[in-house]
Protein backbone atom coordinates (compact mmCIF):
# COMPACT_ATOMS: atom_id res chain seq x y z
CA UNK A 1 0.00 0.00 0.00
CA UNK A 2 1.75 3.87 -0.80
CA UNK A 3 2.71 5.71 2.21
CA UNK A 4 -0.37 8.32 1.50
CA UNK A 5 -3.09 5.64 2.21
CA UNK A 6 -1.19 4.37 5.15
CA UNK A 7 -0.67 7.69 6.61
CA UNK A 8 -4.01 9.40 5.56
CA UNK A 9 -6.38 6.18 5.34
CA UNK A 10 -4.86 4.03 8.18
CA UNK A 11 -3.77 6.65 10.57
CA UNK A 12 -6.50 7.84 13.15
CA UNK A 13 -4.47 10.95 14.04
CA UNK A 14 -5.20 12.54 10.55
CA UNK A 15 -8.10 10.67 9.66
CA UNK A 16 -10.26 12.67 12.06
CA UNK A 17 -8.86 15.94 10.76
CA UNK A 18 -9.86 14.81 7.42
CA UNK A 19 -13.22 13.78 8.12
CA UNK A 20 -13.69 17.23 10.15
CA UNK A 21 -12.60 19.27 6.93
CA UNK A 22 -14.96 16.42 5.17
CA UNK A 23 -12.70 14.88 3.03
CA UNK A 24 -13.41 11.90 2.45
CA UNK A 25 -10.89 8.76 3.15
CA UNK A 26 -10.26 6.71 -0.11
CA UNK A 27 -11.39 2.92 -0.15
CA UNK A 28 -7.71 0.46 0.53
CA UNK A 29 -8.27 -1.06 -3.02
CA UNK A 30 -8.09 -4.98 -3.42
CA UNK A 31 -5.70 -6.21 -5.20
CA UNK A 32 -4.51 -9.88 -6.82
CA UNK A 33 -1.98 -11.35 -4.58
CA UNK A 34 -1.17 -14.15 -6.81
CA UNK A 35 -0.28 -15.10 -10.17
CA UNK A 36 -3.12 -15.47 -12.64
CA UNK A 37 -5.27 -19.24 -11.95
CA UNK A 38 -7.93 -21.08 -14.03
CA UNK A 39 -10.00 -20.23 -11.52
CA UNK A 40 -9.08 -16.55 -11.17
CA UNK A 41 -12.61 -15.73 -10.29
CA UNK A 42 -12.81 -18.00 -7.65
CA UNK A 43 -15.11 -16.97 -4.00
CA UNK A 44 -16.75 -14.30 -6.16
CA UNK A 45 -20.43 -14.05 -6.74
CA UNK A 46 -21.88 -12.45 -10.24
CA UNK A 47 -25.47 -11.42 -11.24
CA UNK A 48 -25.79 -11.41 -15.01
CA UNK A 49 -28.85 -9.43 -16.57
CA UNK A 50 -29.42 -8.12 -20.15
CA UNK A 51 -31.39 -8.76 -23.14
CA UNK A 52 -28.68 -9.77 -25.72
CA UNK A 53 -27.51 -13.19 -26.69
CA UNK A 54 -24.58 -13.85 -24.48
CA UNK A 55 -26.01 -14.65 -21.24
CA UNK A 56 -25.33 -18.64 -21.43
CA UNK A 57 -21.36 -17.71 -22.90
CA UNK A 58 -21.50 -15.27 -19.88
CA UNK A 59 -22.83 -17.57 -17.76
CA UNK A 60 -20.26 -20.39 -18.70
CA UNK A 61 -17.06 -18.16 -18.57
CA UNK A 62 -18.13 -17.04 -14.62
CA UNK A 63 -18.48 -20.65 -13.89
CA UNK A 64 -15.32 -21.83 -15.67
CA UNK A 65 -13.27 -19.60 -13.96
CA UNK A 66 -14.73 -20.30 -10.51
CA UNK A 67 -17.41 -17.65 -9.58
CA UNK A 68 -20.92 -18.17 -7.85
CA UNK A 69 -23.71 -17.07 -10.31
CA UNK A 70 -26.52 -15.82 -8.32
CA UNK A 71 -30.38 -14.45 -9.37
CA UNK A 72 -30.94 -12.01 -7.48
CA UNK A 73 -29.38 -9.42 -5.03
CA UNK A 74 -30.46 -7.97 -1.65
CA UNK A 75 -28.60 -7.39 1.85
CA UNK A 76 -28.26 -10.44 2.75
CA UNK A 77 -27.10 -11.89 -1.02
CA UNK A 78 -24.48 -9.24 -1.84
CA UNK A 79 -22.73 -9.18 -4.98
CA UNK A 80 -18.52 -8.66 -5.92
CA UNK A 81 -19.90 -8.31 -10.06
CA UNK A 82 -22.75 -7.17 -11.90
CA UNK A 83 -22.43 -7.88 -15.74
CA UNK A 84 -25.51 -6.29 -18.44
CA UNK A 85 -25.29 -8.04 -21.62
CA UNK A 86 -26.36 -4.53 -23.72
CA UNK A 87 -25.85 -6.24 -27.36
CA UNK A 88 -29.35 -6.94 -27.58
CA UNK A 89 -30.05 -2.97 -27.45
CA UNK A 90 -31.11 -1.89 -30.90
CA UNK A 91 -33.33 1.14 -29.85
CA UNK A 92 -33.71 4.13 -27.52
CA UNK A 93 -36.35 2.37 -25.85
CA UNK A 94 -34.34 -0.92 -25.52
CA UNK A 95 -31.63 0.94 -23.36
CA UNK A 96 -34.38 1.17 -20.07
CA UNK A 97 -33.70 -2.27 -19.06
CA UNK A 98 -30.40 -1.35 -18.06
CA UNK A 99 -31.36 1.65 -15.91
CA UNK A 100 -33.53 -1.33 -14.46
CA UNK A 101 -31.01 -3.57 -13.63
CA UNK A 102 -28.48 -1.12 -12.51
CA UNK A 103 -31.25 1.17 -10.24
CA UNK A 104 -32.44 -2.44 -8.98
CA UNK A 105 -28.84 -3.89 -8.29
CA UNK A 106 -25.90 -0.95 -8.00
CA UNK A 107 -26.61 -0.52 -3.81
CA UNK A 108 -26.09 -4.56 -3.43
CA UNK A 109 -22.27 -4.38 -4.79
CA UNK A 110 -19.53 -5.08 -2.46
CA UNK A 111 -16.53 -2.69 -1.45
CA UNK A 112 -14.10 -2.90 -4.33
CA UNK A 113 -16.76 -4.64 -6.80
CA UNK A 114 -16.79 -4.93 -10.40
CA UNK A 115 -19.96 -3.46 -13.09
CA UNK A 116 -19.53 -4.67 -16.14
CA UNK A 117 -21.49 -4.10 -19.73
CA UNK A 118 -20.83 -5.71 -23.24
CA UNK A 119 -22.21 -3.82 -26.23
CA UNK A 120 -21.54 -3.55 -29.62
CA UNK A 121 -18.57 -2.13 -31.40
CA UNK A 122 -19.57 1.90 -33.19
CA UNK A 123 -21.19 0.80 -35.78
CA UNK A 124 -20.95 2.57 -39.36
CA UNK A 125 -22.03 6.62 -39.11
CA UNK A 126 -25.24 6.32 -41.38
CA UNK A 127 -26.92 3.74 -38.80
CA UNK A 128 -28.23 6.46 -36.37
CA UNK A 129 -29.66 4.40 -33.63
CA UNK A 130 -26.91 1.89 -33.45
CA UNK A 131 -24.64 5.05 -32.99
CA UNK A 132 -26.68 6.71 -30.46
CA UNK A 133 -26.60 3.18 -28.50
CA UNK A 134 -23.10 3.04 -28.38
CA UNK A 135 -22.19 6.42 -27.73
CA UNK A 136 -24.74 5.89 -24.59
CA UNK A 137 -23.69 3.08 -23.47
CA UNK A 138 -20.42 4.49 -23.04
CA UNK A 139 -21.31 7.23 -21.89
CA UNK A 140 -23.77 5.65 -19.20
CA UNK A 141 -21.10 2.91 -18.00
CA UNK A 142 -18.47 5.88 -17.18
CA UNK A 143 -21.20 7.40 -15.11
CA UNK A 144 -21.66 4.83 -13.03
CA UNK A 145 -17.44 4.24 -12.81
CA UNK A 146 -17.80 7.65 -10.98
CA UNK A 147 -21.19 6.72 -8.92
CA UNK A 148 -19.37 3.35 -7.29
CA UNK A 149 -16.03 5.03 -7.44
CA UNK A 150 -15.38 6.00 -3.25
CA UNK A 151 -16.44 2.48 -2.82
CA UNK A 152 -13.24 0.83 -4.71
CA UNK A 153 -15.55 -0.26 -6.97
CA UNK A 154 -15.29 0.09 -10.40
CA UNK A 155 -17.20 -0.37 -13.91
CA UNK A 156 -16.27 -1.12 -17.49
CA UNK A 157 -17.49 -1.53 -21.24
CA UNK A 158 -16.71 -4.03 -23.39
CA UNK A 159 -17.69 -4.04 -27.35
CA UNK A 160 -17.77 -6.63 -29.68
CA UNK A 161 -17.06 -6.26 -33.34
CA UNK A 162 -20.23 -7.66 -35.79
CA UNK A 163 -17.59 -10.24 -37.10
CA UNK A 164 -16.55 -11.85 -33.59
CA UNK A 165 -20.18 -11.59 -32.51
CA UNK A 166 -20.61 -14.27 -35.35
CA UNK A 167 -17.61 -15.97 -34.79
CA UNK A 168 -18.34 -18.27 -31.36
CA UNK A 169 -15.16 -19.83 -31.06
CA UNK A 170 -13.18 -16.85 -31.28
CA UNK A 171 -16.10 -14.87 -29.33
CA UNK A 172 -15.28 -17.43 -26.58
CA UNK A 173 -11.25 -17.23 -26.83
CA UNK A 174 -11.28 -13.26 -26.75
CA UNK A 175 -14.21 -12.49 -24.51
CA UNK A 176 -13.10 -15.18 -21.72
CA UNK A 177 -9.94 -13.48 -20.95
CA UNK A 178 -10.84 -9.92 -20.95
CA UNK A 179 -14.24 -10.32 -19.12
CA UNK A 180 -12.20 -12.07 -16.30
CA UNK A 181 -9.51 -9.98 -16.01
CA UNK A 182 -12.26 -7.00 -15.43
CA UNK A 183 -14.29 -9.26 -12.88
CA UNK A 184 -11.09 -9.57 -10.93
CA UNK A 185 -8.64 -7.82 -8.53
CA UNK A 186 -6.29 -7.36 -11.19
CA UNK A 187 -7.60 -3.57 -13.03
CA UNK A 188 -8.06 -2.18 -9.21
CA UNK A 189 -6.93 0.99 -10.97
CA UNK A 190 -9.03 0.49 -14.13
CA UNK A 191 -12.06 2.73 -14.19
CA UNK A 192 -14.57 3.50 -16.53
CA UNK A 193 -12.59 2.35 -19.86
CA UNK A 194 -13.61 1.27 -22.66
CA UNK A 195 -12.18 -2.68 -24.06
CA UNK A 196 -13.45 -3.21 -28.20
CA UNK A 197 -12.48 -6.64 -28.84
CA UNK A 198 -12.25 -7.76 -32.26
CA UNK A 199 -10.94 -11.04 -34.33
CA UNK A 200 -8.81 -8.58 -36.65
CA UNK A 201 -5.74 -10.17 -35.25
CA UNK A 202 -5.21 -13.75 -35.45
CA UNK A 203 -5.31 -15.37 -31.76
CA UNK A 204 -5.09 -18.56 -30.18
CA UNK A 205 -8.39 -20.68 -29.98
CA UNK A 206 -8.37 -21.68 -26.37
CA UNK A 207 -5.47 -19.47 -24.48
CA UNK A 208 -4.42 -20.38 -21.17
CA UNK A 209 -5.13 -18.41 -18.13
CA UNK A 210 -2.93 -19.90 -15.56
CA UNK A 211 0.87 -18.76 -16.52
CA UNK A 212 0.14 -17.29 -20.07
CA UNK A 213 3.58 -16.42 -20.71
CA UNK A 214 5.15 -19.58 -20.28
CA UNK A 215 8.11 -19.64 -22.98
CA UNK A 216 7.79 -15.90 -23.98
CA UNK A 217 10.62 -13.42 -23.94
CA UNK A 218 9.60 -10.05 -22.58
CA UNK A 219 11.64 -6.91 -22.75
CA UNK A 220 10.85 -3.93 -20.60
CA UNK A 221 12.61 -0.60 -20.90
CA UNK A 222 13.22 1.13 -17.18
CA UNK A 223 12.78 -1.68 -15.53
CA UNK A 224 15.02 -1.16 -12.36
CA UNK A 225 12.36 1.06 -10.52
CA UNK A 226 8.81 1.75 -10.30
CA UNK A 227 6.73 1.32 -12.90
CA UNK A 228 9.16 -1.05 -15.22
CA UNK A 229 10.36 -3.38 -12.29
CA UNK A 230 6.81 -3.91 -10.86
CA UNK A 231 5.73 -5.09 -14.63
CA UNK A 232 8.94 -6.91 -15.04
CA UNK A 233 8.09 -8.93 -11.51
CA UNK A 234 4.24 -9.30 -12.70
CA UNK A 235 5.60 -10.76 -16.23
CA UNK A 236 7.78 -12.80 -14.31
CA UNK A 237 5.34 -14.88 -11.96
CA UNK A 238 3.25 -15.34 -15.42
CA UNK A 239 5.92 -17.00 -16.52
CA UNK A 240 8.19 -14.49 -19.13
CA UNK A 241 11.68 -14.45 -19.43
CA UNK A 242 12.36 -11.16 -18.47
CA UNK A 243 15.34 -8.73 -20.44
CA UNK A 244 15.50 -5.79 -17.59
CA UNK A 245 16.92 -3.15 -19.21
CA UNK A 246 17.72 0.67 -17.81
CA UNK A 247 20.50 2.98 -17.97
CA UNK A 248 24.00 2.02 -17.31
CA UNK A 249 24.61 4.07 -14.11
CA UNK A 250 21.16 2.07 -12.92
CA UNK A 251 22.99 -1.73 -13.36
CA UNK A 252 23.31 -2.20 -9.53
CA UNK A 253 19.31 -1.80 -9.21
CA UNK A 254 18.70 -3.32 -12.31
CA UNK A 255 20.99 -6.21 -11.58
CA UNK A 256 18.68 -6.64 -8.08
CA UNK A 257 15.60 -7.07 -9.96
CA UNK A 258 17.14 -9.68 -12.91
CA UNK A 259 17.82 -12.06 -9.79
CA UNK A 260 14.84 -11.89 -7.75
CA UNK A 261 12.89 -12.90 -11.09
CA UNK A 262 15.49 -14.76 -13.22
CA UNK A 263 15.91 -12.44 -15.45
CA UNK A 264 18.98 -10.73 -17.55
CA UNK A 265 20.11 -7.15 -17.34
CA UNK A 266 21.04 -4.79 -20.52
CA UNK A 267 22.38 -1.97 -19.26
CA UNK A 268 22.09 0.85 -21.96
CA UNK A 269 21.20 4.28 -22.52
CA UNK A 270 17.94 4.10 -24.60
CA UNK A 271 18.40 7.36 -26.18
CA UNK A 272 21.07 7.20 -28.00
CA UNK A 273 21.94 6.35 -31.46
CA UNK A 274 22.88 3.50 -32.03
CA UNK A 275 20.73 1.61 -29.20
CA UNK A 276 17.93 0.22 -31.20
CA UNK A 277 21.04 -1.60 -33.61
CA UNK A 278 22.17 -2.65 -29.85
CA UNK A 279 19.53 -3.81 -28.32
CA UNK A 280 18.80 -5.94 -31.38
CA UNK A 281 22.14 -7.44 -31.11
CA UNK A 282 21.77 -8.53 -27.59
CA UNK A 283 18.26 -10.08 -27.72
CA UNK A 284 19.15 -12.11 -30.73
CA UNK A 285 22.09 -13.14 -29.31
CA UNK A 286 20.29 -13.96 -25.79
CA UNK A 287 16.86 -15.46 -26.51
CA UNK A 288 17.01 -15.48 -30.42
CA UNK A 289 14.16 -12.78 -30.31
CA UNK A 290 11.55 -11.13 -28.04
CA UNK A 291 7.53 -11.43 -27.57
CA UNK A 292 6.60 -8.96 -25.23
CA UNK A 293 8.27 -5.46 -25.81
CA UNK A 294 7.04 -3.07 -22.95
CA UNK A 295 8.11 0.97 -23.79
CA UNK A 296 8.50 1.99 -20.43
CA UNK A 297 11.40 3.50 -19.73
CA UNK A 298 10.42 7.62 -19.90
CA UNK A 299 11.67 10.80 -17.79
CA UNK A 300 10.08 14.62 -17.31
CA UNK A 301 11.94 17.56 -18.28
CA UNK A 302 9.43 20.14 -16.90
CA UNK A 303 9.18 23.63 -18.07
CA UNK A 304 6.62 26.15 -19.60
CA UNK A 305 7.71 26.42 -23.33
CA UNK A 306 9.00 29.88 -23.28
CA UNK A 307 11.06 29.22 -20.40
CA UNK A 308 12.00 25.35 -21.65
CA UNK A 309 15.84 24.98 -22.50
CA UNK A 310 16.52 23.18 -26.11
CA UNK A 311 18.14 20.34 -24.22
CA UNK A 312 15.39 19.79 -22.14
CA UNK A 313 13.38 19.51 -25.62
CA UNK A 314 15.90 17.11 -27.39
CA UNK A 315 16.84 14.90 -24.52
CA UNK A 316 13.03 14.30 -23.33
CA UNK A 317 11.78 13.75 -27.17
CA UNK A 318 14.69 11.24 -27.57
CA UNK A 319 14.08 9.35 -24.65
CA UNK A 320 10.37 9.01 -24.67
CA UNK A 321 9.47 9.00 -28.16
CA UNK A 322 12.46 8.65 -30.95
CA UNK A 323 13.72 5.46 -28.80
CA UNK A 324 10.25 3.90 -28.81
CA UNK A 325 9.29 4.28 -32.21
CA UNK A 326 13.07 3.28 -33.84
CA UNK A 327 13.42 0.35 -31.21
CA UNK A 328 9.96 -0.86 -32.14
CA UNK A 329 10.98 -0.58 -35.92
CA UNK A 330 13.84 -2.08 -35.84
CA UNK A 331 12.37 -4.92 -33.50
CA UNK A 332 9.50 -5.45 -36.05
CA UNK A 333 12.17 -5.84 -39.04
CA UNK A 334 14.17 -8.73 -37.04
CA UNK A 335 13.55 -9.98 -33.53
CA UNK A 336 9.82 -9.13 -32.72
CA UNK A 337 8.35 -13.15 -32.91
CA UNK A 338 4.79 -13.28 -34.81
CA UNK A 339 2.32 -13.23 -32.20
CA UNK A 340 4.00 -10.77 -30.21
CA UNK A 341 2.92 -7.92 -28.33
CA UNK A 342 4.41 -4.00 -27.86
CA UNK A 343 2.77 -2.22 -25.14
CA UNK A 344 3.93 1.39 -25.02
CA UNK A 345 3.55 3.57 -21.75
CA UNK A 346 1.82 6.97 -22.32
CA UNK A 347 0.05 9.13 -20.03
CA UNK A 348 -3.19 10.95 -19.43
CA UNK A 349 -1.69 13.81 -19.59
CA UNK A 350 -0.38 12.94 -23.69
CA UNK A 351 -4.17 12.99 -23.74
CA UNK A 352 -5.00 15.59 -22.04
CA UNK A 353 -2.01 17.97 -22.18
CA UNK A 354 -0.55 19.21 -19.25
CA UNK A 355 0.47 22.93 -18.07
CA UNK A 356 4.94 22.68 -18.63
CA UNK A 357 5.12 19.56 -20.21
CA UNK A 358 4.54 20.26 -23.85
CA UNK A 359 7.68 17.83 -24.15
CA UNK A 360 6.37 15.26 -22.29
CA UNK A 361 2.82 15.49 -23.76
CA UNK A 362 3.92 15.78 -27.36
CA UNK A 363 5.86 12.37 -26.73
CA UNK A 364 3.24 10.59 -25.01
CA UNK A 365 0.27 11.62 -27.21
CA UNK A 366 3.33 10.69 -29.96
CA UNK A 367 3.26 6.87 -28.71
CA UNK A 368 -0.61 6.75 -29.11
CA UNK A 369 0.13 7.83 -32.75
CA UNK A 370 2.33 4.95 -33.30
CA UNK A 371 0.07 2.07 -31.58
CA UNK A 372 -2.74 3.66 -33.35
CA UNK A 373 -1.25 3.25 -36.85
CA UNK A 374 0.97 -0.25 -36.15
CA UNK A 375 -2.06 -1.90 -35.32
CA UNK A 376 -3.36 -3.06 -38.59
CA UNK A 377 0.11 -3.27 -40.01
CA UNK A 378 0.95 -5.87 -37.61
CA UNK A 379 -1.99 -7.58 -37.46
CA UNK A 380 -1.44 -9.91 -40.07
CA UNK A 381 1.63 -11.10 -37.89
CA UNK A 382 -0.45 -11.99 -34.93
CA UNK A 383 1.40 -8.85 -33.10
CA UNK A 384 -1.00 -6.09 -31.10
CA UNK A 385 0.33 -2.68 -30.09
CA UNK A 386 -1.62 -0.81 -26.96
CA UNK A 387 -0.58 2.26 -25.25
CA UNK A 388 -1.60 2.11 -21.22
CA UNK A 389 -2.47 5.49 -20.32
CA UNK A 390 -1.26 6.18 -16.23
CA UNK A 391 -2.85 8.73 -13.96
CA UNK A 392 -1.37 9.07 -10.76
CA UNK A 393 1.01 6.73 -9.66
CA UNK A 394 2.87 6.60 -6.69
CA UNK A 395 6.91 6.86 -7.88
CA UNK A 396 9.66 8.43 -7.55
CA UNK A 397 8.35 10.37 -10.79
CA UNK A 398 5.60 12.14 -9.22
CA UNK A 399 7.41 12.25 -5.61
CA UNK A 400 8.61 14.99 -7.67
CA UNK A 401 5.51 16.74 -7.87
CA UNK A 402 4.38 19.77 -5.95
CA UNK A 403 2.36 18.70 -2.85
CA UNK A 404 -0.26 20.29 -4.04
CA UNK A 405 -0.53 19.39 -7.82
CA UNK A 406 -0.19 15.69 -6.65
CA UNK A 407 -3.17 15.96 -4.42
CA UNK A 408 -5.68 17.59 -6.63
CA UNK A 409 -4.52 14.50 -9.08
CA UNK A 410 -5.12 11.40 -6.24
CA UNK A 411 -8.66 13.80 -5.52
CA UNK A 412 -9.78 14.34 -9.06
CA UNK A 413 -10.62 10.81 -10.06
CA UNK A 414 -13.21 7.83 -9.32
CA UNK A 415 -11.31 5.86 -6.39
CA UNK A 416 -10.02 9.30 -4.37
CA UNK A 417 -6.48 8.29 -4.74
CA UNK A 418 -3.49 7.30 -6.43
CA UNK A 419 -2.43 4.04 -8.34
CA UNK A 420 0.22 1.65 -7.33
CA UNK A 421 3.37 0.75 -9.61
CA UNK A 422 1.26 -3.06 -9.75
CA UNK A 423 -1.75 -1.58 -11.22
CA UNK A 424 0.02 -0.55 -14.39
CA UNK A 425 2.01 -4.04 -13.99
CA UNK A 426 -1.42 -5.51 -14.38
CA UNK A 427 -2.91 -3.85 -17.04
CA UNK A 428 0.48 -4.43 -19.03
CA UNK A 429 0.63 -8.27 -18.11
CA UNK A 430 -3.14 -8.53 -19.47
CA UNK A 431 -2.21 -7.37 -22.67
CA UNK A 432 1.05 -9.23 -23.41
CA UNK A 433 -0.80 -12.53 -23.12
CA UNK A 434 -2.29 -14.22 -26.00
CA UNK A 435 -5.63 -14.24 -24.46
CA UNK A 436 -5.49 -10.11 -24.93
CA UNK A 437 -5.28 -10.93 -29.07
CA UNK A 438 -8.62 -9.08 -29.34
CA UNK A 439 -7.24 -5.87 -28.04
CA UNK A 440 -5.24 -3.54 -30.44
CA UNK A 441 -4.58 -0.22 -31.56
CA UNK A 442 -5.91 0.93 -28.13
CA UNK A 443 -5.44 3.27 -25.65
CA UNK A 444 -6.27 2.07 -21.69
CA UNK A 445 -6.14 4.21 -19.14
CA UNK A 446 -5.18 3.00 -15.78
CA UNK A 447 -6.41 6.08 -13.77
CA UNK A 448 -8.86 5.51 -11.64
CA UNK A 449 -11.19 7.41 -13.12
CA UNK A 450 -9.06 10.56 -13.29
CA UNK A 451 -10.96 13.83 -14.35
CA UNK A 452 -8.15 15.05 -16.50
CA UNK A 453 -8.51 14.53 -20.51
CA UNK A 454 -11.79 12.50 -19.24
P1 LIG B 1 10.63 6.20 -12.78
O1 LIG B 1 11.42 7.46 -12.90
O2 LIG B 1 10.36 5.65 -11.43
O3 LIG B 1 11.29 5.05 -13.67
C1 LIG B 1 11.68 5.28 -15.02
C2 LIG B 1 12.85 4.36 -15.37
O4 LIG B 1 13.25 4.64 -16.71
C3 LIG B 1 14.05 4.58 -14.46
O5 LIG B 1 14.52 3.36 -13.93
C4 LIG B 1 15.08 5.23 -15.39
O6 LIG B 1 16.42 4.94 -15.05
C5 LIG B 1 14.68 4.62 -16.73
N1 LIG B 1 15.22 5.44 -17.82
C6 LIG B 1 15.13 6.79 -17.95
N2 LIG B 1 15.82 7.17 -19.03
C7 LIG B 1 16.35 6.06 -19.60
C8 LIG B 1 17.18 5.83 -20.73
N3 LIG B 1 17.62 6.83 -21.49
N4 LIG B 1 17.54 4.56 -21.03
C9 LIG B 1 17.12 3.53 -20.25
N5 LIG B 1 16.34 3.69 -19.16
C10 LIG B 1 15.96 4.95 -18.83
O7 LIG B 1 9.26 6.46 -13.57
P2 LIG B 1 7.83 5.73 -13.47
O8 LIG B 1 6.93 6.61 -12.71
O9 LIG B 1 8.00 4.32 -13.07
O10 LIG B 1 7.37 5.84 -15.00
C11 LIG B 1 7.48 4.77 -15.93
C12 LIG B 1 6.77 5.18 -17.22
O11 LIG B 1 5.40 5.47 -16.96
C13 LIG B 1 7.35 6.43 -17.85
O12 LIG B 1 7.34 6.29 -19.26
C14 LIG B 1 6.38 7.51 -17.43
O13 LIG B 1 6.38 8.60 -18.32
C15 LIG B 1 5.08 6.76 -17.44
N6 LIG B 1 4.05 7.38 -16.58
C16 LIG B 1 4.19 7.43 -15.22
C17 LIG B 1 3.21 8.03 -14.46
C18 LIG B 1 3.29 8.10 -12.95
O14 LIG B 1 2.34 8.64 -12.34
N7 LIG B 1 4.31 7.58 -12.30
C19 LIG B 1 2.10 8.60 -15.06
C20 LIG B 1 1.98 8.55 -16.44
C21 LIG B 1 2.97 7.93 -17.19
Amino acid sequence: MSDYLINLGKNKATQMPLKALGVSIPVELKRAQKPWSEKELEGKTVYIGGTGSLSSIVSQIVEQTGAKMTKSTGEESRVNALVFDATGITSIDGLKPLYQFFHDNIRFIRSCGRLVVIGKEAPEQEDTIAQVVYQGLEAFTKSLAKEVGRKGATAQLITLSNSLLTNEAQLSARLKPTLTFLLSDRPAFVSGQVFRLSDNVIAVNEPKLAQPLAGKVALVTGAARGIGRATAEKLAAEGATVAVLDRPEDEVESQKVADAIGGKVFSLDIGKEDAPEKLVAWLKEQFGGVDIVVHNAGITRDKTIGKMPEHFWDLLISVNLTAVVRVTEALLKDGLRDGGRIVCLSSISGIAGNFGQTNYTMAKGGVIGLVKHLAPETATRGITANAIAPGLIETRMTAAMPFFTREAARRLSNLGQGGLPVDIAEMVTFLSTPGAGGITGQVIRVCGGSLVGA
